[in-house]
């Protein structure tokens, strides 16, 4: 049996094993692969990651806060996790630990299944990992991005790091232009919060929400008022999970039957 696991501290009720472990089943491998999630405290890391290698665990997908502290423990980091500078994928082969990042794809697989990405101007709110992940994603597929941070100094370093435009949450009025706009911060998640001014969206816009629980948060609310497009968190989560399930299985993953658990079992 090889066993996938989740690690995150702390490690809230991740819906990964859920959505692999469906996944396993629907392929008739649940005999092969299952999927299990840890806590694991910040002095532990190194011994965490030391005992998955140890153990021979397949594939370790990595949460908060720990995307960028476990590459500096592992063998090798593919590329584009290099240049997003987090990792949030680890895949064991023969106790050969590599790197990737999956959020990126997730993010942009999620969005282009409402638009192509070229030339499209996108107001990205947060300058954290998403961000960056997200960011990347986005100019590589020739997207214009103006990155609004709370604090200036992270969307500054951001912006300069991906050739972006940056500003403060002051000038989010500028969405009102733009064809996307992406929360990437966590506000919303705990509190019925929007990180930008419903007068700031409108009808021609397409949203995406990276927070998945709740699936319906207050931007998401706000944006359906406005008649926008919507992209749900949980569309993200699912993309990049399906790209996981390929590193760690070497199938194609059954994307609607891991579609409809998510969203089933989100709030
Ligand atoms: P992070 O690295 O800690 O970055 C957080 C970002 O949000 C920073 O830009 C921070 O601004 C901003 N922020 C935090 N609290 C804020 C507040 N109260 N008001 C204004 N701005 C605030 O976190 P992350 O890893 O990017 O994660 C962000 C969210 O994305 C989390 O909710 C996470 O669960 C979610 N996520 C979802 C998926 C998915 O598949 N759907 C994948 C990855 C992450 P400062 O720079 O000013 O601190």
């Amino acid at each position: 049996m090889k066993i996938c696991l989740s690690i995150g501290y702390p490690i809230k009720i991740s819906k990964s094993p859920l959505m692999h472990n469906t996944g396993y089943k629907k392929l008739g491998i649940d005999d092969q692969f299952i999927y299990l999630s840890a806590e694991v405290k910040p002095k532990d890391l190194k011994m965490a990651i030391d005992g998955a290698r140890a153990f021979g665990i397949r594939g370790i997908s990595v949460t908060m806060p720990y995307k960028e502290k476990v590459m500096k423990y592992l063998d090798k980091i593919d590329t584009e996790a290099k240049i997003i500078g987090a990792v949030n994928t680890i895949v064991n082969n023969d106790g050969v630990l590599t790197g990737f990042n999956t959020d990126s794809t997730g993010a942009i697989m999620a969005l282009e299944k409402k638009t192509n990405l070229k030339g499209k101007k996108v107001a990205l709110i947060g300058a954290g990992g998403a961000a960056r992940a997200i960011v990347y994603g986005l100019t590589r597929k020739g997207a214009i991005v103006k990155i609004f941070n709370r604090s200036l100094d992270n969307a500054k370093s951001l912006g300069q790091e991906f050739g972006c435009e940056y500003g403060d949450l002051e000038s989010l009025e500028q969405a009102l232009d733009m064809n996307i706009i992406i929360n990437a911060t966590p506000i919303g998640m705990n509190a019925d919060k929007s990180p930008i001014d419903k007068k700031f969206l409108n009808k021609n816009h397409i949203v995406l929400d990276v927070v998945y629980s709740p699936k319906k948060t207050r931007l998401i609310k706000d944006a359906l008022e406005k008649g926008a497009q919507v992209v749900y968190g949980y569309e993200m989560l699912l993309y990049q999970g399906v790209e996981q399930f390929k590193l760690y299985t070497g199938f194609d993953a059954p994307i609607e039957t891991m579609r409809e658990v998510l969203v089933k079992n989100l709030k």
